[in-house]
């Protein structure tokens, strides 16, 4: 491959070199560092694109799922977040086995491969009245309710289950490893400062750092497929943003389990205690999803279309190749503000950036090998929806 054209750098040529060994075999930390704080954004995200052309050459994929908001109470508070309702909302959300599946075979009409399973962080901690709920449902923890729900979703409808209930321990993933093809953490920050007075985490003791490696490293240590990511523009520093990524980059090394990387957009929200704060600059969430890219060159590599409608296409040229869960049948009840766009507007812009769109199971192919699925049943489901390559039968859409 030839060297990238670094005009405008020529003025600090070590950086210009850093930039093309980057593209040739890697950083290291302080080369990723330096690369934040000093290289310019257009070259960031040439080489971004570059070493996502050479690593993940195949379609930018998406998941086709539906979204099963099981129950939105939650134990933390995250000064951002809307997703979490107060008993009385309106918009709460305690969903009973009919629900789940109504909402699991509309999706299966609709070819729908995933089923993600979101709930808050342990809601049965704090509120008695989700205590109660779980009970009547014959369970004791929402953990439980999902395995139950999971089973549910797998044997009628053949969705996959995927499943994001924050941090889980490794008793409870052992718990849905049989059902669920992947489990779900974002690491949004690897920064405790944020847990400090004043800052977005410090009424949410499960977003402390520690508790979500933690959780990465149980899945790890059981060979389950993760997927985690960063919620940028929250109050990090840009080097305690590279550090996060760092930190992922260090699990994944360890034990191979990471299949993705989510790189989202800090937008604030009415009525939130982060109403106020500024919103993620485009270009620096640019460079941060570039720079998720020049540190796991060969991992996937997220961005969500919904959350940047009127320009996702340049996140291609960044280095991503996949765009998440998009659902043609459920509303991102996590960013209800943000619509999905159609799969026919993403394939557009997709295609306008001249790479194909491919629908991809809540399972990236490279994670069929390796153990990682041990599960006949899960095994068998996949055999039935999968293409030899791994991703979803083009077949099955558009039967
Ligand atoms: S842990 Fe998740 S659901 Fe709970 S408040 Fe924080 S972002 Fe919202």
């Amino acid at each position: 491959m030839g060297r990238l054209p670094v005009p405008h750098l020529l003025a600090n040529p070590a950086v210009a070199e850093m930039l093309t060994r980057a593209v040739e075999s890697g950083v290291t930390r302080a080369e990723a560092h330096q690369l934040m704080a000093e290289c310019g954004t257009d070259l960031l995200v040439a080489a971004a694109g570059r070493i996502r052309d050479r690593a993940r050459p195949g379609a930018v994929t998406y998941s086709r799922k539906v979204f099963i908001n099981l129950v939105n109470l939650c134990r933390d508070t995250c000064t951002y977040c809307t997703y979490k309702k107060e008993p009385g909302d309106q918009m709460l959300s305690m969903m009973d086995p009919a629900q789940v599946l109504a909402i699991a075979e509309a999706g299966k009409k609709f070819r729908c491969t995933e089923a993600l399973f979101v709930t808050g962080e342990r809601p049965e901690q704090k509120y008695e009245q989700a205590g109660a709920w779980l009970r009547s449902l014959g369970h004791s923890s929402t953990v439980d309710y999902i395995r139950e729900m999971s089973e549910l979703v797998l044997e009628k409808t053949g969705l996959l289950p995927h499943t994001n209930a924050g941090s889980l321990t490794k008793k409870e993933m052992v718990m849905l490893k049989d059902t669920n093809v992947s489990l779900g953490v974002m690491l949004e920050t690897s920064s405790e400062r944020l847990m400090g007075k004043g800052m977005p985490h410090e009424d949410a003791p499960s977003k402390n750092p520690k508790v979500r490696i933690k959780t990465l490293e149980s899945a790890g240590e059981l060979g389950i497929p993760m997927t985690t990511g960063l919620l940028v523009g929250i109050g990090e520093t840009p080097e305690e943003l590279v550090d996060s990524l760092l930190v992922i980059r260090q699990l994944l090394e360890k034990y191979g389990h990471i299949q993705e990387v989510i790189m989202q957009n800090f937008a604030p929200k009415p009525e939130t205690g982060m109403a106020r704060f500024p919103p993620a600059s485009s270009e620096y969430f640019l460079r941060a999803v570039a720079m998720a890219r020049i540190i796991m060159p060969g991992t996937n590599v997220q961005v969500p279309p919904n959350l940047n409608p009127d320009a996702f296409g340049r996140y291609i040229d960044a280095g991503i190749n996949d765009w998440g869960g998009i659902s043609p049948v459920t509303i991102d009840h996590v960013n209800p503000e943000f619509p999905w766009p159609s799969i026919e507007s993403v394939q557009k812009v997709t295609e306008g950036r001249r790479r194909r769109l491919r629908a991809r199971l809540p399972l990236y192919p490279e994670f069929l090998k390796g153990g990682f699925i041990t599960s006949e049943r899960l095994l068998q489901q996949i055999g039935l929806i999968a293409d030899s390559s791994g991703l979803v039968r083009e077949d099955y859409i558009n039967d």
